[in-house]
């Protein structure tokens, strides 16, 4: 049985740090701490619950590992929702495993991944969305990232699945009333009136799918692709913008074959950029595999950063890749501005349809700051964006979201041909469940184990 074991783990991160947590959860916490935390003052056991004690980690021998400090956190109101102990010592990796050792030699087990959160769960701490929000804050790559996750972490999520489980649950009430009494026309539902129920929860979840693509950038960064034939400048670009030598930078035409990715972050939100091989129609089988690369990456990219040789006339290449730009969300970087510029900013603009070029130098770093300005205009709408709304950060909801979409969809649809209640009681119980599958109310333990196992050890 699951809360017959108490878990223990360092739940810092690992590593050298001014202090260290060990965490302690289960029925025998202040028990097992009890017996290693010499407490100054008295029996740390008899400590008031949430109330700081000073005092040392003690071997059995009574020698000191550390001295640290350690509360006591009583079921319920913890984070487990059992008894939980929190012991801080100084962030020596060697204090720490010495004091989880001895916690495991008294009677504690050793926690699994994302076992605290899990028991949160099992607890009723936490709904799903809010345990997978744990995670998304532990991760959270920039500003916008960290407060979509806070607001599912406050239930914000949680509750938009309630509303919509509600009004479903409504209809379904209703449609079942219609169908136990056929005879009666009590407060009937109207087809009308059904028909508008469903309208609304179609619009509501369209609405939160399609913003859900905006979290995705927000959360995982905006996908840039650096293209541009051989030799134009984009592993200088990366690197310039990286401000390291992470890229490998050279001579030789087609030496950038493998696609490297970083990634910098501008206005809060993270870039993802990728330097790919040279864009150039090629007979080198080789090089082919690299174009091939690239050609992809500008497909996938939500960004692309199109690097032209400005010292050199443009090339039917150039030519061919600023065409391909037209109406996508990209840049034209008239690189080598350090030499004499043989490359008209007209002939960029009125081949690419009007997107935005810059001159620069990759290599000397002059024209950067305009990079980045125009940059900031690209990143600052995403991020402007962020917070206000609800968006979905995680492929399990998306794809939860749009099952239940489509079954209200088809339930829509039978309520326009006139099908009977049964029918598309049928479809909006299905739309039910799934909406229930994003909150853990309808899901089964390997799902949840499945979700607990992609967190890290002591959270
Ligand atoms: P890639 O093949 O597009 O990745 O191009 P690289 O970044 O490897 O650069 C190719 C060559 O152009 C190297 O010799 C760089 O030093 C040179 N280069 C890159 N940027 C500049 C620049 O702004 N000015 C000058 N003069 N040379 C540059
Ligand atoms: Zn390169």
């Amino acid at each position: 049985m699951y809360e017959e074991t108490t878990i223990a783990a360092i739940a810092t991160s690992p590593g050298e740090g001014g202090i260290g947590i060990i965490r302690i959860s289960g029925i025998d916490a202040c028990c097992i701490a009890d017996k290693i935390f010499q407490a100054r003052g008295g029996k740390f056991a008899e400590s008031t619950p949430y109330l700081m004690r000073f005092g040392h980690v003690v071997r059995g021998d009574k020698t000191i590992v550390d001295e640290g400090l350690a509360v006591f956190m009583k079921a319920p109101h913890s984070y487990t929702g059992e008894d939980v102990v929190e012991i801080q010592i100084h962030g020596s990796m060697e204090a720490l495993r010495q004091t989880l050792a001895l916690v495991l030699e008294n009677g504690a087990v050793p926690a699994a991944r994302g076992e605290f959160t899990k028991r949160a769960f099992l607890n009723g701490r936490l709904d799903l969305t809010q345990a997978e929000a744990v995670m998304d804050v532990i991760e959270a790559k920039g500003a916008a990232a960290l407060s979509q996750a806070e607001s599912h972490l406050s239930g914000k999520l949680s509750s938009f699945v309630h509303t919509c489980r509600d009004e479903l649950t409504d209809l379904i009430t209703k449609l079942e009333v219609t169908i136990d009494y056929p005879e009666e026309d009590l407060e009937d539902l109207t087809n009308e009136q059904m028909e508008e129920g469903l309208v609304t929860i179609q619009k509501s979840l369209a609405d939160l799918l399609q913003r859900s693509e905006e979290g995705r950038i927000i959360k995982d960064g905006l996908r840039t692709a650096i293209v541009g034939r051989p030799n134009a400048g984009k592993s200088s670009l990366l690197n310039a913008l990286l401000q390291e030598d992470r890229a490998i930078v050279t001579d030789i035409p087609g030496t950038t074959r493998d696609t490297i990715e970083e990634s910098i972050k501008i206005g809060g939100v993270p870039l993802v950029l990728m330097d790919t091989a040279g864009l150039r129609e090629t007979d080198n089988r080789v090089e082919q595999i690299g174009i091939e690369r690239a050609r992809a990456s500008m497909e996938k990219a939500d960004l692309i950063l199109a690097v032209i040789d400005g010292s050199q006339p443009l090339t039917p290449d150039d030519r061919n890749l600023l065409s391909s730009l037209k109406g996508r969300n990209a840049i034209v970087i008239l690189n080598k501005y350090d030499l004499p510029q043989e490359t008209e900013i007209e002939d960029v603009r009125e081949l690419s349809g009007n997107i935005p070029c810059i001159r620069l130098s990759a290599q000397y770093g002059s024209g950067m700051d305009d990079l980045k300005e125009e940059l900031r205009k690209i990143t600052g709408h995403q991020d402007a964006d962020a917070g206000r709304e609800l968006f979905l950060t995680n492929l399990r909801h998306v794809d939860l979201v749009k099952k239940s979409l489509a079954s209200v969809e088809r339930a829509l649809e039978s309520v326009r041909n006139g099908m009977p209640a049964d029918c598309i009681v049928v479809d909006l119980t299905e739309a039910w469940t799934q909406m229930g599958a994003i909150t853990g109310d309808t899901v089964d333990d390997e799902l949840i184990n499945g979700i607990f196992e992609r967190f890290c050890v002591g959270k």
